[in-house]
C-alpha cells in the first residue's frame, strides 16, 4: 500500500476525512481492466483532495465470502481461505501497487476486524426487531449471489431462464432464512432521494433506483443455510450472513465501527462510494436502508460508472474478454494507462476500449500535445531563466486579460486530426445513449 500521509498534511485534526471507497472486489478471479478503472478513478479523486490539503481516506479491499468463491476454491482443490489468500497476495494487492494506487487501507472480509463487527451489526438489528425468520423460494444467480425477481430474468432460445448480467441459468433456491425488513424503508428512501438529488449519480442510475423503489420493496433475505463459507449468524450458527450484507459492512468496519469511535466519527460515512452500475441497488437501496435501521448516517454519494465494452460486450472474465491491466501497462506505461481511461471515457457512461484508440490518443495527446508543451516550457526555462525553474509566484489568480494574452489562437488544432477526435467523441456518445 502506498503511503498517503494523513500526518504529513496540514489538514484540521478534527475535520471529517473526505472518504472514498471502491467496491470490495470479489476474489473469484484475478482483476481485469474494469476493476482497475474504478480503482484508478478513486485514486485520482482522492489525490486531488489530498493535494488541496484536505484530510482523505481511500479504501479498497476484497470480498471473500459466498457460494461462488467456495465453488471456485473447490474446483481448484484448495480451501476457500487458501484461494482468497493466494488471489489477494498474488494478484490484487500487487496490481494496486503496480498502478500506484494510494489507498489508506485494504480490507478483506475474512479478517477478524471485519467479521466480528459484522456479527455485532447484525445482532443489533436482530435485537431491534429489524430481522425476522421466514422462508423463501426463488430464482438465484450464483454469479450475482442474489435472488432475482422473475421479471428481471431473460430467456434463452430454449426457454431457460437466465441471469440478465451473467447470461447463465439461474437456480431455484428454497431456504429458511432470516429477513431484514427492507420493505419498511421504501418511503424513507424515496424521501431521502428526493431531499438529496445528488445522492445517486449519474442521473440515469438515479432514475433506475427511484423507479425500482417506487414499485415497492420486498424484505431481504440476509442469511444462507445451504453452504457455510461466510460469517455465522451469531444467534443461529446453522446460517451464514448473506454475502452482500457482509460485504457492504466493510465500509463501516474498516473505519472503526464499534471498535474505534474516534476514527469512525472522523471518517464515516463515505463521501463517495464508487461502484460499477451492476451493483447499484445494493449500494443505493440496501446499504442506506441498513444504516437507517441502525440509526447511522448514510453516505454522501453513490457514483456508478458504466461498463468497459470490448467488441460490444461488457468486459469480464466470464465472457472471455477480460484483459489484464498489465497487458497494457507493459506497452504504454502506468501513467499513460491511468490517464487514458479517465480521459477517454465519460465517467458514468459505458465506454469502448480498443488498443487502436489508446495508441492514437497516446500519440496525439500525450506525445504531441503534452510532449510539445513540456518541450516548449523546458526550452523557455533554458532561454529566459538560465535553465533553472523559477519558484512559483503566490499570485494564483491572474487577471483574465493576462490569461488571454498568453493564449495563441493559432495553436487550436485544425484539419484532419482535430476532426477525427470530434467524431470519435461523438460516436462514443451515441454508442452509449
Ligand atoms: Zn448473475
Amino acid at each position: 500500500m502506498a503511503a498517503t500521509g494523513l500526518e504529513k498534511q496540514g489538514a484540521d485534526e478534527n475535520a471529517k476525512a473526505f472518504y472514498v471507497s471502491t467496491p470490495i472486489y470479489y476474489v473469484n478471479d484475478a482483476p481485469h481492466l474494469g476493476h482497475a478503472y474504478t480503482t484508478v478513478a478513486g485514486d485520482v479523486l482522492t489525490r486531488w483532495h489530498r493535494q488541496r490539503g484536505e484530510k482523505v481516506w481511500y479504501l479498497t479491499g476484497t470480498d471473500e465470502h459466498g457460494q461462488k468463491i467456495m465453488r471456485t476454491a473447490e474446483a481448484n482443490d484448495v480451501t476457500p481461505q487458501e484461494w482468497c489468500d493466494k488471489l489477494v497476495t498474488e494478484a490484487w494487492k500487487p496490481l494496486w501497487e503496480h498502478l500506484n494506487i494510494a489507498n489508506d487501507d485494504f480490507i478483506r472480509t475474512t479478517e477478524k476486524r471485519h467479521t466480528d463487527r459484522v456479527q455485532e451489526f447484525v445482532q443489533d438489528l436482530y435485537d431491534k426487531g429489524e430481522i425476522y425468520k421466514g422462508g423463501y423460494e426463488g430464482p438465484y444467480c450464483v454469479g450475482c449471489e442474489e435472488y432475482k425477481l422473475p421479471g428481471d430474468l431473460i430467456e434463452a432460445e430454449d426457454g431457460t431462464k437466465l441471469c440478465p448480467v451473467h447470461k447463465k441459468p439461474v437456480e431455484i433456491l428454497k431456504e429458511e432464512n432470516y429477513f431484514f425488513k427492507l420493505s419498511e424503508y421504501g418511503p424513507k428512501l424515496l424521501e431521502f432521494y428526493e431531499a438529496n438529488p445528488g445522492f445517486i449519480q449519474p442521473e440515469s442510475a438515479r432514475n433506475e433506483v427511484v423507479n425500482f423503489v417506487k414499485q415497492g420493496l420486498e424484505d431481504l433475505s440476509i442469511s444462507r443455510s445451504t453452504f457455510d463459507w461466510g460469517v455465522p449468524v451469531p444467534w443461529d450458527e446453522k446460517h451464514v450472513i448473506y454475502v452482500w450484507i457482509d460485504a457492504l459492512l466493510n465500509y463501516a468496519t474498516a473505519v472503526g465501527y464499534n471498535e474505534n469511535p474516534e476514527k469512525f466519527d472522523e471518517t464515516f460515512p463515505a463521501n463517495v462510494h464508487l461502484i460499477g452500475k451492476d451493483i447499484l441497488r445494493f449500494h443505493a437501496v440496501i446499504w442506506p436502508a441498513m444504516l437507517m435501521a441502525q440509526g447511522l448516517p448514510v453516505p454522501g454519494k453513490v457514483a456508478a460508472n458504466g461498463w468497459l465494452m470490448v467488441g460490444g460486450e461488457k468486459m469480464s472474465k466470464s465472457n472471455l474478454t477480460g484483459i489484464k491491466p498489465q497487458d497494457l501497462t507493459s506497452h504504454f506505461g502506468v501513467d499513460a494507462y491511468r490517464w487514458y481511461f479517465l480521459r477517454a471515457i465519460t465517467f458514468g457512461q459505458d465506454g469502448s476500449f480498443s488498443w487502436e484508440d489508446f495508441s492514437a490518443r497516446y500519440t496525439s495527446e500525450l506525445a504531441n500535445d503534452y510532449g510539445n508543451l513540456a518541450s516548449r516550457v523546458a526550452a523557455m526555462v533554458g532561454k529566459y531563466f538560465g535553465g533553472e525553474l523559477p519558484a512559483a509566484t503566490p499570485t494564483a489568480t491572474r487577471s483574465r486579460r493576462s490569461t488571454r494574452a498568453w493564449r495563441r489562437p493559432s495553436r487550436r488544432p485544425t484539419g484532419r486530426s482535430a476532426r477525427s477526435w470530434t467524431s470519435r467523441a461523438a460516436s462514443w456518445r451515441s454508442s452509449t445513449s
